[in-house]
């Protein structure tokens, strides 16, 4: 469903599976964010295509984190589109190294595809837009948000989540790292719209305010 001009956003919702919401950018670089599990792609491949976007134009998948459940199917996309994997340096260390172990323990393969872009905090230029990258550790070592200023949307992986935040017990999670992004979040100006990486938006300035204030409780 469209959220916002040129913003798609992709729920997940299901009793009996986990997943990871999706996100996509539309514009002359189209970029995917977390894809989640290979076993899930063709389900929304095809809710991408109901809403007349063509999977095969997406260029780059930006990964929030390289956990399983929003990483496994970018290699579909690497494989299938020739589109570019890009995830922070940090988290493709972590992926690299303890990371790693995720797949095995949830019974899957590891990835075979590769991470050919590796992205910094910072602006990303995506042709008609700039959108900025912000390292968000805690959750994982190397998360990354990805704020939108023009639209006021901030897309948060598993950092923020409504009325909630991520877990900071996995390996490479660190509590007081996740406290700090997740104050350093709530300094961004020009947000009305958070996009988790798990469960409903929220959506409105108001809505986005009472969220902050809610997750406060946690630290
Ligand atoms: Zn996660």
């Amino acid at each position: 469903m469209q959220i916002a001009p040129s913003v798609y956003f992709y729920p997940f919702t299901s009793m009996v599976e986990n997943n990871c919401n999706t996100v996509i950018l539309d514009g002359p670089e189209k970029v995917l964010i977390d894809p989640g599990h290979k076993h899930l792609w063709p389900e929304l491949k095809a809710k991408i295509e109901d809403d007349g976007l063509n999977p095969a134009d997406i260029s780059l998948v930006l990964h929030t984190h390289c956990h399983p459940d929003h990483m496994e199917a970018g290699e579909i996309l690497e494989f299938d589109y020739n589109a570019v994997q890009a995830m922070s340096e940090a988290e493709l260390d972590f992926l690299n190294g303890p990371g790693r172990d995720f797949f095995p323990w949830m019974g899957l393969d590891c990835p075979r595809g590769s991470i050919s872009r590796v992205l910094t905090e910072g602006p990303l230029d995506l042709g008609d837009k700039t959108v900025h990258l912000c390292q968000a550790p805690g959750h994982t070592p190397g998360s990354l948000c990805l704020h939108w200023p023009e639209a006021k949307v901030l897309i948060t992986g598993d950092v923020i989540f409504a009325r909630s935040v991520g877990r900071s017990d996995f390996a490479g999670g660190d509590f007081q790292a996740l406290a700090a992004s997740v104050a350093k979040l709530a300094a961004l100006k020009d947000v009305d719209i958070i996009l988790p990486g798990h469960g409903p938006a929220v959506v409105g300035a108001a809505n986005v305010a009472a969220n902050y204030q809610a997750i406060k409780a946690y630290f």
